[in-house]
C-alpha cells in the first residue's frame, strides 16, 4: 500500500538507511538535518565520532550495498581498503588471533567517507527531499496520532505534516521531551556507564611499505585500552580508545604513551617512525543507553530508530549494522502492513538489538566498575565467550567467531555441542598463537628516514 508523506529526523547512517526504505513505500519523503550536509567526503558537526575508527561489519554493508548499489565503487574509487576481517591482525587478551580469509569481508574507511557514498546515491532518489540546515523541534500529536514535524529553518519555525516520523537525530535525541510535551510519561531507560574516551589522528602513509591493519584489545579486566591502526582513505588511521576513565590523553606525548603501554607495543612502534597528518581529536561517551520504546505506548505514526532508539557502547562496532537492520526489517514490515505500529517493528528488531546489547552489556560486566546486574548466566557467557576469544588462535574457531561477530549467521553457531568442544580441546591442546613480526617493517621504516635525513644533509 503507498502511503503519503514521511518525515525522517537527522541524516546520518540511520536516518539515511530509513529514508531511503521509506521512498519505497510514501508517495514522498522529506529528511530533515540540523547541518548544512556537504558536497565530498567530509567532517560535520553533527557526526563528530566520524574523526574515529569505525568497522563496518559484514551484514550491515551488505544491507548498505542492497540499497545503495555504488557504494562499493565509490568506494573503491576513493582508495578504501577491502579485505576480510580474519586479514586484519587482532591481539586480545595477549593472545594473536589467527589470521587468513575467515568469510568475514569488511571495508575500512573514514566513517564520513560512507556517509558521502550513501548521500551521494540518496540525492538521485526522486521522490525524496533533503532539508538541510533544518533543525527538529519536536512533534504535532493529535488525539495520540502523530501528525507532523515541528521544524525551524533560516530561523522560522515551520510544520511539515506527515503519516510517519522518523527520529534518527542520535544517542542525543530529544524524542523523550518531545513526547512528554505532549502529557506523555517517562520512558523507561537501560543504561550503562562506561566511561569511553577516544582519541584519534591520521598519520601519512609511508612510501613503499604496507602497514597491516592492527587491533590490540585489552586483557579485560586487567587492561581497558584499545589501540587500532587502520588503512583509511587519506592515511593511516590511528585511534586510542580507553573505558572506565582510563583515557587516552590528546597531546603528542601523551597520545604516544597510551599506545606504549600496552600488551604488545607494536602500534606505539608504528607511530614513532610515521608523520602525523592531522591533529588528535578526542571524543567522550560516557554511557549506553537504550530507551525502551518497545514497551513503550508511544502516539501512533512515530518512530525512534537507530541510535535514538539504543546507542551502543562504540567500541563493540555495532551501532551502523544494527540501523542497517532496522531499516531491512522496516522495508519488510512496510510491505507487508496496511497500519505502521511501532511495536510491531520493534518485535522484529528486537532479537538483534538484545543480542548486540547483551554482547556488549556483559562484556562490561567483566569489570568490577560496571554497575550492572551480574547473574549466573551473565557469568557463564563472561567465561564461555572468553575461551571462544582465546581459542581464536584455530582458524576454524575464529571463522565462527567473526560470522556471529559479523552477524552473517546466528549467535547460536557458538553454542553449537561440536564447536563447543572444538573450542574446549583447542584451548587445552594448543593454546600457541602466532604473533606477527613487524621488525622488517620498521627497519623499513627506519632506512627510509634515514635516506630522508640524508637528503637533507648532503
Ligand atoms: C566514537 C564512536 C565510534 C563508533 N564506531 C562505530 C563502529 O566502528 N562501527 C559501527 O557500526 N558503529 C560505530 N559507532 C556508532 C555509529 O556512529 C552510529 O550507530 C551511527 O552513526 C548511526 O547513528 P544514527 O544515524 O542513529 O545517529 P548519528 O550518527 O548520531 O546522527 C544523528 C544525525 O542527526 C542530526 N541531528 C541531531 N539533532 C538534530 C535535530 N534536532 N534536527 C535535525 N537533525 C539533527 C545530526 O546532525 C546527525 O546527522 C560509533 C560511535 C561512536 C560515538
Amino acid at each position: 500500500m503507498q502511503r503519503k508523506r514521511a518525515v525522517v529526523l537527522g541524516a546520518s547512517i540511520g536516518g539515511m538507511l530509513a529514508s531511503r526504505v521509506l521512498s519505497k513505500h510514501f508517495d514522498e519523503v522529506v529528511l530533515v538535518e540540523r547541518d548544512l550536509l556537504p558536497d565530498g567526503p567530509v567532517f560535520r558537526k553533527g557526526v563528530s565520532q566520524a574523526h574515529h575508527a569505525h568497522l563496518i561489519y559484514t551484514k550491515g554493508f551488505g544491507i548498505i550495498e542492497d540499497y545503495f548499489p555504488e557504494t562499493r565503487r565509490l568506494l573503491e574509487e576513493a582508495n578504501t581498503t577491502f579485505t576480510d576481517f580474519g586479514r586484519v591482525r587482532w591481539m586480545q587478551y595477549r593472545k594473536w588471533k589467527a589470521t587468513g580469509d575467515l568469510d568475514a569481508p569488511t571495508a575500512i574507511f573514514l566513517r564520513y567517507y560512507l556517509d558521502w557514498a550513501i548521500l551521494k546515491q540518496l540525492r538521485e532518489v526522486p521522490n525524496l527531499t533533503i532539508m538541510d540546515g533544518a533543525k527538529a523541534l519536536g512533534l504535532v500529536i493529535a488525539d495520540n496520532v502523530v501528525t507532523g514535524a515541528r521544524i525551524e529553518r533560516e530561523g522560522q519555525e515551520e510544520v511539515i505534516e506527515a503519516d510517519l516520523v522518523i527520529d534518527a537525530t542520535g544517542k542525543n535525541s530529544d524524542a523523550q521531551k518531545w513526547l512528554k510535551e505532549y502529557g506523555y510519561g517517562d520512558v523507561k531507560v537501560d543504561v550503562l556507564d562506561v566511561g569511553v574516551k577516544y582519541t584519534s589522528r591520521i598519520y601519512e602513509y609511508p612510501e613503499g611499505v604496507e602497514i597491516p591493519n592492527i587491533i590490540i584489545s585489552p586483557d579485560l579486566p586487567h587492561g581497558k585500552r584499545y589501540v587500532l591502526l587502520l588503512n583509511v582513505n587519506t592515511g593511516l588511521l590511528v585511534t586510542l580508545t580507553g573505558i572506565m576513565h582510563d583515557h587516552p590523553g590528546a597531546t603528542d606525548d601523551t597520545f604516544l604513551d597510551f599506545a606504549k603501554n600496552m600488551d604488545d607495543p607494536c602500534v606505539y612502534e608504528f607511530m614513532r617512525r610515521l608523520k602525523p597528518k592531522t591533529p588528535i581529536a578526542s571524543y567522550g561517551y560516557p554511557r549506553t543507553r537504550r530507551m525502551r520504546y518497545d514497551k513503550f505506548k508511544l502516539p501512533a505514526g512515530f518512530l525512534p530508530f537507530s541510535d535514538s532508539y539504543t546507542s551502543f557502547n562504540p567500541i563493540y562496532g555495532q551501532g551502523m549494522t544494527i540501523a542497517a537492520i532496522e531499516a531491512l526489517e522496516l522495508d519488510r514490515y512496510l510491505s507487508k502492513s496496511k497500519k505502521f505500529n511501532a511495536k510491531k517493528f520493534y518485535k522484529r528488531v528486537e532479537p538483534y538489538v538484545s543480542f548486540a546489547w547483551g554482547l556488549s552489556y556483559t562484556d562490561m560486566l567483566r569489570l568490577p566498575e560496571a554497575k550492572g546486574k551480574r547473574t549466573l548466566g551473565t557469568k557463564f557467557m563472561n567465561w564461555y565467550i572468553k575461551r571462544v576469544q582465546l581459542a581464536s588462535t584455530n582458524p576454524k574457531v575464529y571463522r565462527k567467531f567473526l560470522q556471529a561477530m559479523m552477524m552473517t549467521k546466528p549467535p547460536s553457531i557458538l553454542f553449537n555441542p561440536v564447536f563447543m568442544l572444538r573450542v574446549l580441546f583447542t584451548r587445552l591442546f594448543s593454546r600457541k598463537d602466532s604473533p606477527p613480526d613487524f621488525t622488517p617493517l620498521y627497519r623499513q621504516l627506519d632506512e627510509q628516514r634515514s635516506l630522508q635525513v640524508d637528503g637533507i644533509v648532503h
